[in-house]
């Protein structure tokens, strides 16, 4: 009892001083600030998640509302998003660089108190988004992998590949307009291999409906494939949450920001990345759609709770 007391004390502090609201309007924020879904956790819901306290690693204190998490881990330069279903389902989409597994995602899962992957999903075999997964693999159980199905003859995805067959873990190679039900949530397959030829370009893209949101997570997606996307999705791109195409590259179709029309927009990115990623034009034009902005190399790891159909960032870890 005393525990959950703490939490909810921790959890108040948290609400108070560091939550950053989404979007604009009437769905946005409750009154006074506090999101809607706050009561739930006041009632105790929470505690059926069982998180353990883990104050070494500051995620392991934050007690979630039960609803869409999005967890955008700082893993410098590359992605590694952690999905967490209503129910508790859970999927890794990617896993950064070399080492990332074992130094920023296990770590991260551990405080957590995640010892199973549901889903792996590996948006292209380049080693800024497979190379920590083989640690992954190797450190908690993985139900399932999609991938686009194309190899690229690197350590970093040999190394990858081989530790999931060697688990003996279910590969999928997804296509565009795949649908998977989750949790009560909808995950669509809107890129795959499109047959661009290049490792970026044929980059797993998902849209996840789910708590009344909106969500796109867009790989390394380059211009042609941004626009391919309007082409073939139009206005239904929109999403209330995205994380950047390609850490922000000026590889980009400037029009993709006005189709997806985020309240919240993250780009995973290392500080002082050679690529110049993220390239300033395109942080202009997604704050310039109304975006609230963030980046993994300034912030750290970005959290966004979905209830209900509001967001709630948090970024104090
Ligand atoms: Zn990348």
């Amino acid at each position: 009892m005393r525990c959950s007391v703490l939490r909810l004390l921790l959890l108040s502090l948290l609400l108070l001083s560091s939550c950053s609201f989404a979007g604009s309007g009437t769905d946005s924020v409750g009154e006074g600030g506090i999101p809607p879904w706050s009561d739930d956790v006041s009632s105790g819901q929470d505690q059926s998640t069982g998180f353990p306290d883990h104050g070494t690693h500051p995620l392991g204190d934050y007690v979630p509302p039960d609803g869409l998490q999005l967890v955008f881990l700082d893993v410098g330069q590359g992605d590694a998003v952690l999905v967490r279903f209503p129910k508790g389902a859970t999927m890794l989409v990617d896993g950064g660089k070399n080492d990332r597994g074992t130094e920023v995602i296990l770590p991260a899962f551990e405080a957590l108190n995640l010892v199973d992957l549901d889903y792996i999903v590996v948006s292209h075999a380049d080693a800024d988004h497979c190379g920590g997964l083989d640690e992954v693999v190797q450190g908690v159980a993985v139900e399932e992998v999609w991938e686009n199905g194309i190899d690229k003859d690197t350590s970093a995805w040999w190394d990858f590949s081989d530790a999931v067959d060697a688990h003996g873990i279910p590969r999928v190679t997804v296509q565009r307009g795949d649908v998977r039900e989750i949790d009560a949530c909808r995950v669509e397959v809107l890129n795959s291999d499109q047959g661009w030829g290049d490792s970026n370009g044929d980059s797993i893209v998902l849209g996840i409906e789910c708590e009344g949101v909106s969500v796109l997570l867009t790989g390394d997606a380059h211009a042609g494939t941004q626009e391919d996307l309007i082409d073939v999705y139009g206005s239904d791109l929109q999403a209330d949450l995205v994380k950047l195409p390609h850490h922000g590259s000026s590889d980009r179709y400037d029009e993709f920001p006005s189709f997806v029309l985020p309240k919240v927009a993250v780009c995973s990115v290392g500080a002082g990345n050679s690529y110049g990623h993220p390239a300033p034009e395109v942080v202009a034009e997604w704050k310039a759609v109304g975006a609230d902005f963030y980046r993994t190399d300034q912030v750290g790891t970005v959290t966004v709770d979905a209830k209900g159909g509001v967001l709630n960032v948090h970024t104090e870890w």
